[in-house]
């Protein structure tokens, strides 16, 4: 069977907000309505769904709507500002630390209890303490990445994937990519996500090794490896950096 496609943006009003929903018919029995984390919204709807239908049920779910966005926009925009402030909250590995700084004649970072602990003779000087704060995150990332990495890699080896090239860095957009050329990068912010978001993404990218296309090949190696990795995927989306 062959049908028309056509893809459309509704506009709609609830309180003093506005939204826009892109509305896209495909083949499916129900209508689903998506609020992702940048704030899109998405209703996916059966072909030959008329539009009136679905602007009545997107009306009735408005409330639903408005509360989603006020979840998400809790973390917008990604990522926040950080001041480098005593008493400011900082994340590694999914759990959220206290940052405190101290002056003293040493430099150092350190995890202690719930404190991220900045050692420093000038706690003023804001720019020295974000650079102490980014070296110890990349430092830490190089070293836990690597070491999940290594745990499913032979998986993939065994699978015939080449042995990939692996780089680690800060992105802003993403959490990692994998080339055709077999390199993987990964974002040393991950370290901030919990382990099983981390262990998400590396899989994730290990798969393109074989698959390089989000094709179902793809996606039943990854439920393969990790057979929950859509919560892990949700949670890593509500990750703040
Ligand atoms: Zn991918």
């Amino acid at each position: 069977m062959k049908w028309t496609v056509k893809n459309e943006k509704v506009e709609m009003n609830f309180g003093r907000r506005r939204f826009s929903v892109k509305i896209v018919w495909n083949e499916r029995k129900r209508l689903s309505i998506t609020v992702h984390p940048d704030l899109r919204i998405t209703a996916k709807a059966p072909a030959g769904y008329e539009l009136k239908v679905i602007r009545e049920r997107l009306e009735k779910r408005a409330a639903w709507i408005a509360r989603q966005l006020d979840y998400f926009e809790r973390f917008q925009p990604l990522p926040p500002e950080r001041k480098f402030v005593s008493g400011e909250t900082h994340y590694y590995l999914g759990r959220q630390y206290r940052l405190r700084i101290r002056s003293s004649d040493m430099t150092r970072v350190r995890l202690r209890g719930r404190f991220f602990e900045v050692e420093v003779p000038d706690p003023d000087k804001r720019e020295k303490v974000r650079a102490l704060m980014l070296d110890w995150y990349s430092a830490h990332a190089r070293n836990l990445l690597a070491r999940r990495l290594a745990e499913y890699l032979p998986a993939f080896v065994k699978k015939g994937a080449p042995e990939p090239e692996v780089r680690c860095r800060r992105m802003k957009k993403r959490w990692g990519s994998c080339s055709g050329k077999g390199v993987i990068m990964l974002n040393s912010e991950l370290v901030k996500a919990p382990i099983h978001c981390i262990d998400y993404v590396i899989v994730h990218e290990l798969c393109h090794l074989i698959y390089p296309n989000h094709d179902r090949n793809f996606y039943r190696l990854l439920g393969r490896i990790l057979p929950d990795w859509e919560r892990r995927k949700e949670r890593l989306e509500k990750v703040v950096i």
